[in-house]
């Protein structure tokens, strides 16, 4: 029989969604999801996963599901404006939960490395447990005014017209070490999932680092990176914070990623752009 990927329960299976269904009704008119473990694949479905028992997935994952929605209710479905600050209000374990699970989800079914997950199912299920080194930050993508040159730039009619980015996308991902001096011997994970202008990265180090002071410097390394620019720390004893809109728009957080596929970004836009007549 089949085993649960979260409690290892053997029983029936049921399907999780690796983004929740409600995000994917909130988010319809997106576009699409872009997978970095496998980038030739665009996906404008439901991605599901069905290997998560009846339990896991009604109880323990769906609460986590629900808080978040009621956080997408009060701020990600709010896409914040340059120089806006936000007073955030949060709950660490529900919404730290929340995340490493939808990238657990992920990694699953885009045969990513889910294997670090391991040690975190107790966590993702019962909230018990949490890593002492667990960390999430938090960062504020906001709307990009197009100067006229970059306009020209825009094969898409309509964005061209229209003259903004909107940071209006749900991204799920691991950190690229190139771009973010994230050195992927210490860290097990380095992952970041965006929700519109809200980007949020988890972390948690490798047995490679050694003490506090040097997990310290690497995350205090991460900041300072120009595309990390305006990003907070959530803390664990606190469930407020006041976060400043960040100067990174979308194009830069995903610039790296964009010009490693080019190929299939040129492809997806081609495809996509009303054909010219002769
Ligand atoms: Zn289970």
């Amino acid at each position: 029989m089949a085993v649960c990927a979260y409690c290892g329960n053997k029983g029936d299976l049921t399907k999780e969604h690796v983004i929740p269904s409600w995000l994917y009704e909130a988010t319809k008119n997106q576009n699409l999801q872009l997978i970095q473990a496998q980038p030739k694949k665009f996906i404008n479905n439901q991605q599901t996963k069905k290997d998560v028992c009846e339990t896991c997935n009604n109880i323990a994952l769906s609460k986590l599901d629900n808080y978040v929605k009621n956080l997408h209710d009060e701020y990600f479905r709010n896409i914040v404006k340059n120089n806006e600050s936000i007073v955030f209000n949060y709950n660490f374990d529900f919404l730290a939960r929340w995340l490493l699970k939808v990238s657990f989800n992920s990694a699953r079914a885009n045969k990513g490395n889910y294997h670090v997950f391991s040690n975190l199912k107790k966590y993702m299920i019962n909230g018990t447990d949490r890593p002492s080194k667990l960390t999430i930050m938090i960062q504020l993508i906001t709307p990009q005014v197009l100067s006229k040159r970059e306009r020209d730039l825009i094969p898409d009619e309509n964005l061209r017209k229209l003259g903004v980015i909107t940071p209006n996308t749900t991204r799920i991902s691991r950190l690229d070490a190139a771009t973010t001096s994230v050195d992927p011997q210490k860290f097990d994970i380095a992952r970041m999932v965006m929700v519109n202008s809200y980007q949020f990265f988890i972390f948690l180090p490798s047995d490679k680092v050694q003490s506090d002071l040097e997990w310290d410097d690497l995350l205090n390394q991460f900041g300072t990176s120009e595309i990390t620019s305006g990003v907070q720390k959530l803390m664990t004893t606190e469930n407020s914070i006041k976060v400043s809109a960040s100067k990174v728009k979308l194009v830069h957080t995903m610039e790296h990623h964009i010009m490693r596929n080019l190929k299939v970004y040129s492809q997806l836009i081609n495809d996509r752009s009303p054909k010219e007549t002769k």
